[in-house]
């Protein structure tokens, strides 16, 4: 019996390409190449990296919203690989998603009422009266009022749609959500609400978040544990408390020098990292971070460093050959 609420192993997913007269596969983008972790019950694990890195693919083949290439995923210690789509659908009841842009996830020509009750229809719960019933808690639970639910999407405010997609992502009471840069689009003091929204639905419900973000700042602020993603690999696992003290991945470093600090007296190292991220269609070899790096040797050019323990509580996970040889350089 696996301590996680949640695990994959060696999870790939690759898509493949087809082109030429025939139309044949001719390449494929590796988005996902060989991810492994686990999440306890009640944990929020933040998956942070550029555009491209492979968080958003991760997050929906947890989902099973794409079928991985290879690999094993565990919900609540059941393999879901390979369950058939069926089996998949009411499984879903307990694994469900937020979305960045509400407004293309929320059906414009519906009312909040109509998206609410969807859910409900889908897997035959409730009469008209219960449902309506769990609509009005819904609202109530993403500090909405009752009288939203006449009103269509198009008539809120960013902040309140995604309260919307929110409380649609709750309605089934599921276990594992993952939000997919739900805050991105959103004003930074709108931002903060639904985070804390996020936290108090956490609190009550004993939910288990996988909140993805591009914003390192957000996602140390919501997390438990912090997975820095590079072009499809896992690259650094660290508990989001020590993040700034302690990455010891280049990337990672890169990434936290890039948080501004709000007071002005503090003088910080920015590390600009040279070159844009390769393309996934034709990763690098050896370490796929070797081409932007300032510590590549030649060891990394040909070789993929494994994710190696770097603390004594198994905690602290980084794929580098160098990794605490080159120290912190912020
Ligand atoms: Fe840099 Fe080499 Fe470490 Fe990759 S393995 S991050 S190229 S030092």
């Amino acid at each position: 019996m696996s301590e996680y609420f949640l695990e994959v192993k060696n999870l790939k997913k690759h898509f493949p390409i087809y082109g030429g007269v025939f139309l044949r596969q001719i390449a494929s983008v590796f988005a996902l190449d060989g991810v492994s972790f686990g999440i306890k019950k009640g944990e929020t694990i933040g998956l942070v990296g550029e555009s491209g890195c492979g968080k958003t693919t991760l997050g929906r083949t947890i989902l099973r919203l794409y079928d991985p290439t290879e690999g094993e995923i565990y919900f609540q210690n059941v393999n879901i690989t390979q369950l058939p789509q069926k089996k998949m659908q009411s499984m879903r009841r307990e694994m469900q998603m937020i979305f960045q842009d509400p407004f293309e996830s929320l059906n414009s020509r519906h009312t909040v009422r109509s998206i609410l009750e969807e859910p409900f229809i889908i897997h035959k719960i409730g009469t008209h009266k219960e449902r309506e019933k769990k609509i009005d808690e819904l609202l109530e639970r993403v500090e909405l009022p009752s009288s939203a639910k006449d009103r269509y999407p198009h008539e809120f405010s960013g902040g309140q749609r995604q309260r919307i997609g929110i409380a649609r992502a709750i309605a089934l009471e599921p276990k594992l959500i993952v939000c997919d840069e739900p805050v991105s689009a959103l004003d930074v003091s709108i931002q903060s609400q639904i985070l804390n929204l996020l936290l108090d639905l956490q609190q009550s419900m004993g939910l288990t978040y996988i909140f993805i973000a591009h914003d390192l700042s957000v996602v140390k602020h919501i997390s438990d544990h912090v997975i820095v993603m590079y072009l499809g690999h896992v690259v650094e696992f660290i508990e989001a408390k020590i993040i700034n003290q302690n990455p010891l991945h280049p990337y990672t470093q890169a990434l936290v020098s890039a948080i501004p600090i709000p007071d002005p007296t503090i003088k910080k190292k920015k590390i600009i990292l040279q070159g844009d991220v390769p393309s996934p269609i034709h990763p690098p070899s050896g370490c796929r971070f070797h081409t932007r790096c300032p510590y590549v040797q030649e060891i990394c050019k040909n070789e993929i460093p494994a994710l190696t323990n770097h603390s004594s509580d198994g905690e602290h996970l980084v794929a580098c050959h160098f990794a605490g040889e080159i120290g912190n350089s912020l």
